[in-house]
């Protein structure tokens, strides 16, 4: 059985909609699928309607930024309720913050002469939520890199020239506000902040400490090793599993529910009886 607890939409910076996203889901057999969009719940109605009858389990789902220490951290929230004025007010100036954000990165590219890439990037978004994945694109279809990460590396990453530092919320705020509306509050890819060993037990710490429930162990793409090893860091701060692709578009590497398969894992399908 597949799970999949991490992927984007159109609502945010995915290429596939709600719709399209579903259906794939359904042809790569994934049992349970969570849509996860930055900072929005837009695109779970449309997913909602495309579940009915396609063997797939929808859960609700976003993924939040949060900023600690410095680092842009992301919690995803599973199973809660999307109308709850917790999880709306919290969205709604999240969103704002992002849109600050992008207006900010287009000025700081326009300074490198790299011009108009706010517009470009907004109508990429195509009415959704303007992230970084949206300017990544861009660069590379302006060929200023030649793949999206290299536009985080080069641009749009931490310390790099177009990098903008946004008033995101605590990690406390985000996981709060998912429990108040019901859910289940996950660190999000804890592989991916490039945090020494040290740095990253630091964070489970706060998380742990924040009442945070669960972290995704299981990603698509992970050695053996780096799976081991995110298991025992779970075990180690009691927090339940969570599974992730974090699949934004179709691509040689990263499939919805590849590798996400171990549902006799204590994770966050068993809290919710979803398995
Ligand atoms: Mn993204
Ligand atoms: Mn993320
Ligand atoms: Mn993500």
């Amino acid at each position: 059985m597949k799970i999949d607890l991490h992927c984007h939409t159109t609502a945010s910076d995915g290429t596939l909609t709600p719709t399209e996203l579903v259906t794939r889901a359904a042809l790569q057999q994934v049992a349970i699928l969570a849509i996860t969009d930055h900072d929005t719940t837009d695109g779970l109605p449309e997913a909602s309607a495309a579940a009915k009858d396609s063997g797939v389990q929808l859960i609700s789902g976003v993924e939040i930024s949060t900023r600690w220490q410095g680092f842009e951290i992301h919690i995803v929230g599973l199973g809660f309720d999307p109308a709850h004025p917790a999880m709306t007010a919290l969205l709604t100036t999240q969103q704002a913050s992002r849109e600050a954000r992008a207006v900010a990165i287009g000025e700081k590219l326009a300074k490198r002469r790299i011009e108009g890439a706010y517009d470009a990037a907004k109508a990429k978004a195509g009415g959704g939520i303007v992230g970084r994945g949206h300017f990544a694109r861009v660069l590379v279809e302006r060929g200023v890199v030649n793949q999206p990460q290299a536009a985080f590396d080069k641009y749009l990453g931490k310390g790099q020239s177009a990098y903008v530092a946004t008033q995101w919320c605590s990690i406390a705020e985000a996981v709060e506000v998912i429990h108040q509306a019901g859910g289940v509050s996950v660190l999000a890819h804890p592989g991916k902040y490039s945090l020494s060993n040290k740095w990253l037990r630091k964070l489970l710490n706060e998380f742990q400490a924040a009442d945070g429930m669960a972290m995704e162990a299981l990603g698509s793409q992970q050695s053996p090793d780096q799976r081991r090893f995110l298991l025992s860091l779970a075990e180690e701060h009691q927090l339940l599993i969570s599974a992730g692709s974090d699949f934004h578009q179709p691509g040689r590497w990263i499939e919805l529910g590849r590798g996400l398969h171990r549902p006799e894992l204590p994770g966050v399908w068993h809290h919710f009886g979803w398995v």
